[in-house]
């Protein structure tokens, strides 16, 4: 594989009882790539993303992230399924912020970002809360380390959850849709920040359905339904000139 892929993705299966979710969905995402997965409700748009983090498990096709097999471990033409330990390993790897703000209620904003790095990747306190504090400093919001989520308006939550997924030194951060629980006046905010996150390097799936957001940081978008890749290219041929008219009926009809 290219190394330069850091997510490939080829015909992943997933069934929930006889319906098909994910019906050989396939994707790469290049190291420090942005793809944006569009597309409507109940298309596979999280469920695709759950089996990349090991959420779900498939049950056909193949993820590598970082050249690794994800869930799976090949041994000769056999796959076998890996251990619990190898599980959380791979995942510790792979952030993942979602629609709903999912901060611990009873930690600060400066405690949930520490949490991790302490618990799962042994680093000592002093170097956690510095790190920590530098995280919220570039999320812009140095000045809310010792407040509570409840404390926190619905943006600035999801500030604290992106700080707190890069806390783990993740390699890609899949975000499910990080804006659309969110009050209008406050999904730029969160945009801004992804958008910086963007710049400095970080590979990233973002399910949205903030257009403008894919128009102007996305590498790559995928149009799902179905749960099928209906299509995926640059991000400017997709949104300006889609090749499917599915793809084009539904990006009229979000506009
Ligand atoms: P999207 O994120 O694009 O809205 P999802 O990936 O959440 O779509 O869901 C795709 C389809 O799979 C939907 O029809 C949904 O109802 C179904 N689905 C998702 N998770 C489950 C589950 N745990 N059990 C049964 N059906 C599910
Ligand atoms: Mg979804």
């Amino acid at each position: 594989m290219s190394n330069d892929i850091l997510v490939k993705a080829v015909e992943v299966t997933k069934n929930f009882g006889s319906f098909r979710a994910l019906d050989a969905a396939s994707l790469e995402v290049k190291k420090g790539e942005v793809c944006c997965i569009i597309g409507p409700s109940g298309s596979g748009k999280s469920t695709f993303l759950r089996c990349i983090n090991l959420l779900e498990r498939m049950d056909g096709g193949a993820i590598w992230v970082n050249g690794e097999l994800i869930g799976y471990r090949r041994d000769g033409d056999h796959l076998h399924e890996i251990s619990d330990a190898e599980i959380s390993r791979q995942r510790r790897r792979i952030g993942m912020v979602f629609q709903r703000f999912n901060l611990f209620p009873h930690m600060t904003a400066l405690e949930n970002i520490i949490e991790g790095p302490v618990q799962v990747l042994n680093e000592p306190m002093a170097e956690a809360r510095d790190r920590a504090m530098a995280l919220l400093d570039r999320v812009g919001l140095a000045d809310k380390a010792g407040h509570y989520p409840s404390e926190l308006s619905g943006g600035q939550q999801q500030r604290v959850a992106i700080a707190r997924a890069l806390g783990m030194r993740p390699d890609l951060i899949l975000f499910d849709e990080p804006t659309s629980a969110l009050d209008p006046e406050l999904v730029q905010e969160v945009l801004d920040v992804m958008k910086d996150l963007a710049s400095s390097g970080m590979t990233m799936i973002v399910v949205t359905h903030e257009l403008g957001f894919a128009r102007n940081v996305a590498n790559t978008v995928a149009f799902m339904e179905a749960g099928k890749m209906e299509e995926v290219g640059p991000a400017s041929q997709v949104l300006s000139m889609p090749k499917s008219t599915r793809t084009a009926e539904f990006i009229k009809a979000v506009h």
